[in-house]
């Protein structure tokens, strides 16, 4: 029988530039990707072998029979190849996981095991085909070749239901297609004998995968070329999935921003690219991602190899960069983490990246960041600490405590601050300096602050506007920076007053230099705003960051508190005494009231009287109470 194999070589033109394209277009070495393009090479083999077995029985007079025997087997070789592999795709688009699923991968691979033993077996008892006098003529299994197409259709139709709801609805599609045409292209090949239609069945399915597949500049940075974050983080999950030990190197370089406000947009992308370049250079191609402006990472698989190369980064990095005649240096910081003894998820890599980051952007240049047994120990703690003020926002579990504000002037207390205090059943005490951090990053200080200020006004109604005055004149509340850069901070305030029927002159907020500095356009219309209805504001920590008199004037603050390291380094050093004398004569002339904190000795109260400050906050007039005790407290010393 003669064939007609037309659409076969069409077939194959269709492929080679499918082929030729996927191999020009930078393509980042995923599952999808690799699986792909080992699919196209079967079936570019299959159909060369096809063609070149429709040749050799045309011919068969010509050339020896040995020759189409090769062809005829190489074929049905990969044809077995093909389904299988067009399984595995599907397999990997439903996002099955490699490890596990045994019954999957036996369903798999099997049938393709048994076709593939019986590929080898067929010269010897003639299972697919066999060759009489130079003529080929199917054997007594060909049924199985068909059997075997039919399976995998439907295992792939399976797997696609059973992941429906992970499958997109284009994959969907392709799937469906995919199976129509094949169905059809047998078909047709059984009434049209003779007429040959397996690559055109097999390349209307690649092209259309080809065409569905993810657009490969999407795991690429524009700037570098490298692979980026996208890319990084199928690499972690293919990573977590298969359980591969890798070790991962960030490369943070600091302060990045400093270096394109100085040099330039370009400059600063031909650093990066150039950094890029390097660790590519050293690292190896699919290994090196640019994930963020600044941060690079490294996939490693090898411990001995990582350290190699984290003394060879180090060493380059130690050298410069050169741009336009300029060598500039870049403060470098590495992190080192591992996998799978540090993490066992994407989320878990993440946030303990993060939390290394952050301590690793405060160190010294050069900086490489390893965990530990005790920095593991540590972000842990920090883990369960978060939990704990998770816990207690919903139990409502945070109490407020009482430090008294003593007046110098009247020799009284006229003032409390309210300070929260966390007691968490596992850690025991939590100290606020440990957890409004924390809460400040992922926003639960919101809710906190709200807690507070309900506490303090139950307290004001209970203790303060009732019958028995206790001469307080406010009471003083910490206020975050997350707190003050929402819009609607007065939204958040005055119904809690009006709730406890609290006037707003009794509340005075705390509000730090860094949170007056960060949105000062916005803190001026919150103060003006709160301001108007009696509510009054106190500067804190004055001195700690880099306010200076400027903000004093700028914004409406009633009182300023001085923090307390600056009190004790006016014990300790003549500079310290000279800035603090000259800050409180500054206030003073601005007329605007100063309270000290930390004053915890006779000593230090007396020095402070003597340069006129007004008001005192220590551990010499009393420590933050809970409430009862700090009412008996100021009952004592009415
Ligand atoms: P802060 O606002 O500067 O509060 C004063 C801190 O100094 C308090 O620490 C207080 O207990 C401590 N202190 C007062 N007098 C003395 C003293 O004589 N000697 C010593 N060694 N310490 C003294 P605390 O309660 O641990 O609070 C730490 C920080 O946590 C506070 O610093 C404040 O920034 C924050 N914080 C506390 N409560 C709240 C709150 O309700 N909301 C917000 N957003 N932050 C709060
Ligand atoms: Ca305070
Ligand atoms: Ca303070």
């Amino acid at each position: 029988m003669n064939y007609n194999y037309d659409f076969e070589i069409a077939s194959m033109v269709v492929m080679m530039i499918v082929l030729l394209h996927f191999l020009f277009v930078r393509q980042f070495p995923t599952d999808k990707t690799k699986t792909f393009f080992r699919l196209l090479l079967i079936c570019i083999g299959e159909c060369i072998f096809n063609i070149l077995s429709c040749i050799g029985i045309a011919n068969a007079a010509l050339i020896p029979e040995v020759w189409n025997e090769l062809f005829a087997f190489a074929f049905f070789a990969l044809e077995g190849l093909c389904s299988y592999y067009i399984f595995r795709y599907v397999a990997v688009i439903c996002q099955f996981r490699k490890r596990g699923n045994f019954l999957l991968k036996a369903a798999g691979i099997l049938p393709f095991a048994f076709f593939e033993a019986m590929v080898l077996l067929t010269p010897l008892i003639g299972f697919f085909y066999y060759f009489e006098d130079g003529q080929y003529h199917q054997g007594f299994g060909a049924w199985y070749g068909y059997a075997y197409i039919t399976y995998y259709f439907l295992l792939n139709l399976a797997l696609v239901l059973i992941r429906r709801k992970v499958v997109s609805v284009r994959v969907k599609i392709i799937i469906f297609i995919y199976s129509a045409i094949a169905v059809g292209a047998v078909v047709l090949q059984y009434i049209v004998r003779g007429l040959l239609l397996t690559s055109t069945a097999n390349v209307v399915v690649l092209l259309m995968l080809y065409l569905a597949m993810q657009n490969p500049d999407e795991l690429l940075d524009t700037v570098t070329g490298l692979a980026n974050e996208k890319a990084f983080l199928l690499q972690i999950k293919n990573m977590i999935e298969n359980r591969e030990k890798h070790d991962i190197i960030t490369v943070y370089i600091r302060h990045f921003h400093h270096i394109t406000s100085m040099l330039g947009f370009e400059n600063g992308n031909q650093i990066l690219t150039d950094v890029g370049t390097y660790l590519v250079k050293t690292c190896g191609k699919f290994h090196v991602f640019h994930n963020t402006e600044d941060t690079f990472t490294v996939l490693i698989a090898s411990e001995k190899e990582r350290k190699a190369l984290e003394e060879k980064i180090q060493k380059r990095f130690s050298l410069g960069w050169n741009i336009q005649k300029n060598n500039v240096m870049l403060d470098m910081a590495m992190v080192i983490q591992h996998y799978p003894q540090d993490f066992s998820s994407i989320s878990g890599y993440g946030s303990m990246w993060e939390y290394l980051l952050e301590r690793a952007k405060s160190r010294g240049n050069q900086t490489v960041f390893e965990t530990d047994a005790r920095l593991l120990e540590k972000y842990r703690h920090r883990n369960k600490v978060e939990l704990a003020v998770e816990r207690a926002i919903r139990e409502r579990g945070f109490e407020v405590y009482y430090q008294p504000i003593y007046s110098l002037a009247e020799n009284r207390i006229v003032s409390l601050e309210a300070l929260v205090r966390l007691h968490d059943e596992e850690l025991g005490y939590i100290s606020p300096e440990e957890f409004i951090p924390l809460a400040e990053k992922n926003g639960t200080v919101i809710q906190i602050g709200e807690q507070v200020l309900e506490e303090c006004c139950k307290f004001l109604s209970k203790h303060v506007l009732s019958n028995e005055s206790l001469g307080l004149e406010n009471i003083h509340v910490n206020v975050s920076a997350v707190q003050c850069l929402r819009q609607n901070l007065k939204e958040t305030i005055f119904p809690v007053l009006e709730k406890f029927h609290v006037p707003p002159n009794m509340i005075s907020l705390e509000i730090t230099e860094g949170t007056a500095i960060r949105a000062p356009e916005l803190m001026l219309r919150h103060m003006r705003e709160l301001g108007k209805a009696g509510i009054t504001f106190a500067l804190d920590d004055y001195g700690t960051g880099n306010a200076n008199c400027s903000y004093l004037i700028r914004f409406p603050f009633g009182k300023i508190k001085i923090d307390k390291d600056i009190l004790w380094a006016y014990f300790e050093k003549k500079s310290a005494r000279i800035i603090l004398q000259n800050e409180i004569s500054t206030m003073k002339q601005l007329g605007l009231p100063v309270i000290v904190e930390g004053v915890e000795n006779q000593e230090q109260r007396d020095e402070m009287e003597r340069l006129g400050v007004d008001y005192i906050q220590g551990y010499y007039y009393g420590r933050p109470m809970p409430e009862m005790e700090c009412l008996r407290f100021i009952r004592r010393n009415l």
